[in-house]
């Protein structure tokens, strides 16, 4: 079970959601579970994914956080591990997959570690070894976010941008970032 799916729901959902069931969505469920079965019963919590590939939405699916309510927090930091916190008191649960444990799953551990290529690697067996084994793979640490973690942050007054128009928050200066740091297109 995947919080209140089924591991065929799960993997429905996953397809419908992110586009196809991928290894990485179901590896990080274990991970969102493993962390979620630790908190107390009915804490309302915060998520921080610190991979910004395929975990972000394994906790958007099993969770009440998402990127754009502001409970999931989405690091770049290509580290399969995430944190489920209590909002209020910041002590929660990291969960990330131990490169150790990998060593008795062989499928997973050649696709997690990158040591196969992906046109060598067979989907269907990879997808049931971490179906069937995900949660061995999983170390589970408790934590207490850092105070300045839990402070709420609010974007401030709004200024117009006098470049190119666009309202932005006052506190980045005198111009919006996009004017300040360039944008990746041309607008035309
Ligand atoms: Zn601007």
């Amino acid at each position: 079970m995947f919080g209140k799916y089924t591991e065929q729901e799960f993997q429905q959902k996953a397809e419908a959601f992110h586009g196809h069931a991928a290894p990485g969505v179901l590896l990080g469920a274990f991970l969102v579970e493993a962390a979620r079965a630790r908190l107390p019963e009915g804490c309302i919590f915060d998520a921080v994914s610190e991979s910004r590939q395929c975990l972000p939405d394994a906790v958007q699916l099993l969770t009440p956080c998402t990127f754009g309510n502001g409970w999931l927090k989405v690091m770049d930091l290509g580290i399969y591990a995430v944190c489920l916190y209590d909002k209020q008191t910041g002590e929660g649960w990291r969960a990330a997959v131990d490169p150790e444990k990998l060593k008795r799953f062989p499928l997973t551990r050649e696709w997690f570690l990158k040591l196969t290529k992906k046109k060598d690697q067979d989907g269907d067996a990879l997808r049931r070894e971490i179906l069937e084994h995900g949660a061995e793979m999983v170390a589970v640490r408790k934590i207490q976010m850092h105070p300045e973690e839990l402070a709420r942050r609010h974007k401030g007054p709004i200024a117009v941008c006098p470049v190119c128009g666009d309202a932005y928050p006052a506190k980045h200066g005198g111009t919006c970032l996009l004017c300040a740091k360039g944008r990746g297109y041309d607008l035309l």
